[in-house]
């Protein structure tokens, strides 16, 4: 694997592992997202269920107690009081039949003014069959009376609301109507005639007329045995909620108060969890609140208030509406944030390599800079400087002497300049080589050093031959200095060479005239100096000041 393959090979790694990252944290984003969205909306159709089946309660409760108040009222009445108490039911009476029976009661003034009544009665109650029974449990009077099949003359002694009342007890019972098959609700009032229990007023009211119960869809009431009575969605009717009394009544009971023997259950199952597995965002909390009814698998909220009038129950299966839009969200959501949050991540990496390339780029130039600045430095002392002994280089001594010229001239100060020539200095090479003539001339250089002050300058002119610079000294002095050195040059032994040679230097000096200029000062020098030589050499000669221009001699200095 080459390296441009590896190199790719990590970046596709690394942005693979940045892209579950961010697939990662759009999923803890968009699932906090989604269950508050989920937590306000469960909490408005809670608050929607919970006060739909509460109305429902309250609408039961006053239906109920109205319903109630009309037989209460029958039964306080003198008329029926006084019928119920005069109409015992006679051995021959027992022994005859229902039809004997009816026609003979019938037949009878009071009852059949209590008849009357009650078929008026019932008109403006809104009830749909009221019964009066005597204290042995016959039908005396129906507001149905006239009608073949009422139960005037019917032993009712059977049917459990009856012998509640007939033992005083007032109650009210869901049923199904025996003869017609009518589901309703039965009100039983025990009459009382000066303390004693002479009969009772039965009221039906027909389950249709109580439809407005189950108005609202998804309600529906359940009796005290679990039968549901009543549902909006009609088909619900006649189910059982699970474990309900009335799937340990016997089969006779059964049939006894609603005609029927089989119960389906109507089960309302939570699904919390298993919503969950398709939906894991879902917190418990929440997911303990998901209904599903029979084999449905929509979720719904489900409420319920018991222990209403007659044992009745409001119950409400309330669908969540917008659940596969809060689900299909979660999606959107996840898929939003994780593209954006890549997006985010890229540009944030991108702007962070930008950054560090800008930053080594800017670092690599500096250092550029800084090694340029050193070499240039370092290039610049070359340049003044000669390489082999030190002294100033030709070209920076003549500049130096520009300078100094110029400063001597307008501070009318003294100024001396001479050259330099070592004697015979090509035999040293021939010799004793060239390197030891190398350290003859930095011999030369460390003498002048010593022997001149720090503000004088000596500069190798070329070869063995040395220009000195002696700002603010007159040509007497500098004779003595350059005298000195001379002298010093030639008796102190160069450690190089063998004991008996000895080394000397010729030299001659000048002075700063007026209008003197650097190029005239180093003729006039040369001048002495090729008088030095001609003179026998090792010596220092002096070339005073004046205004002819010396003429050249030395292709070196010119
Ligand atoms: P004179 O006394 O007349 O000055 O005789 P001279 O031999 O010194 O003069 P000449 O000009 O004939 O010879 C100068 C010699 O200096 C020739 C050259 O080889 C030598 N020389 C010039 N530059 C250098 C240098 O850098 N190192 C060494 N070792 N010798 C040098
Ligand atoms: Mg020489
Ligand atoms: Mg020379």
């Amino acid at each position: 694997m080459n390296k441009t393959t590896f190199h790719r090979a990590i970046a596709t790694l690394a942005f693979a592992l940045l892209a579950c990252v961010c697939w990662v944290a759009a999923g803890l984003v968009s699932d906090r997202m989604v269950q508050q969205e989920l937590a306000a909306s469960m909490h408005v159709e809670q608050q929607m269920a919970a006060s739909i089946v509460d109305n429902t309660a309250q609408i039961i409760a006053s239906d109920l107690a109205m319903s109630r108040a009309i037989p209460a009222t029958i039964a306080e009445m003198d008329m029926i009081q006084l019928a119920l108490a005069q109409s015992h039911t006679s051995a021959s009476e027992t022994a005859a039949t229902e039809a004997e029976r009816r026609t003979r009661w019938l037949a009878v003034p009071a009852l059949t003014r209590i008849g009357n009544f009650l078929r008026n009665a019932r008109g403006f109650t809104g009830l749909d069959y009221v019964w009066v029974v005597n204290g042995d449990g016959f039908c005396v009077a129906s507001s149905n009376g006239i009608d073949p099949s009422s139960f005037v003359g019917v032993d009712m002694r059977a049917r459990g609301y009856i012998q509640k009342a007939l033992l005083g007890a007032f109650n009210e019972t869901y049923g199904v109507g025996r003869t017609n098959g009518d589901p309703g609700i039965f009100i039983a009032t025990p009459v009382y005639r000066d303390g004693f229990l002479v009969g009772a007023v039965i009221a039906k009211v027909s389950v249709d007329r109580l439809r407005h119960w189950v108005a609202r869809a998804g309600t529906f009431v359940t009796d005290n045995n679990g039968v549901i009575v009543m549902a909006h969605e009609s088909q619900l009717e006649n189910r059982v909620m699970p474990d309900s009394p009335v799937l340990r009544m016997s089969r006779a009971e059964r049939l006894d108060a609603y005609r029927r023997v089989d119960f389906r259950t109507f089960r309302i199952t939570n699904i919390g969890e298993r919503v969950r597995m398709d939906a894991p965002w879902l917190p418990p909390a929440l997911s303990h609140a998901f209904f599903a009814a029979d084999d449905s698998t929509a979720p719904s909220l489900y409420d319920e208030r018991t222990g209403l009038n007659s044992g009745l129950a409001a119950h409400i299966v309330h669908p969540l509406p917008n659940w596969a839009e809060i689900v299909s969200n979660q999606r959107r959501d996840r898929l939003l944030v994780f593209i954006t949050a890549l997006g985010v991540s890229l540009l944030a990496i991108v702007i962070a390599v930008s950054y560090l390339r800008e930053r080594r780029l800017h670092r690599a130039t500096r250092h550029l800079a800084d090694q340029l600045q050193s070499a240039n430095t370092l290039l610049s002392a070359e340049a003044r400087h000669d390489a082999l002994t030190g002294a100033l280089s030709r070209r920076y001594f003549l500049d130096t002497l520009r300078r100094e010229v110029d400063l001597a001239r307008s501070a009318g100060v003294p100024m001396s300049v001479a050259i330099a020539d070592l004697d015979h200095f090509k035999q040293i090479n021939d010799r004793f080589g060239h390197a030891t003539g190398d350290r003859a001339l930095e011999h030369f250089v460390r003498m002048c050093e010593e022997q001149l002050r720090a503000s004088d300058g000596v500069g190798r002119l070329g070869g063995e031959e040395f220009g000195l610079l002696l700002p603010q000294t007159a040509l007497a002095d500098a004779h003595t200095v350059l005298e000195r050195l001379r002298k010093c040059f030639n008796q102190e032994h160069c450690a190089y060479l063998p004991d008996d040679t000895t080394l000397s230097v010729s030299i001659g000096i000048t002075e700063l005239s007026d209008g003197d200029t650097a190029e005239n000062l180093l003729k006039r020098a040369d001048l002495a100096l090729y008088a030095a030589k001609s003179g026998g050499r090792d010596r220092t000669e002096v070339h005073p000041a004046d205004s002819k221009p010396p003429v050249p001699r030395h292709p070196e200095t010119a």
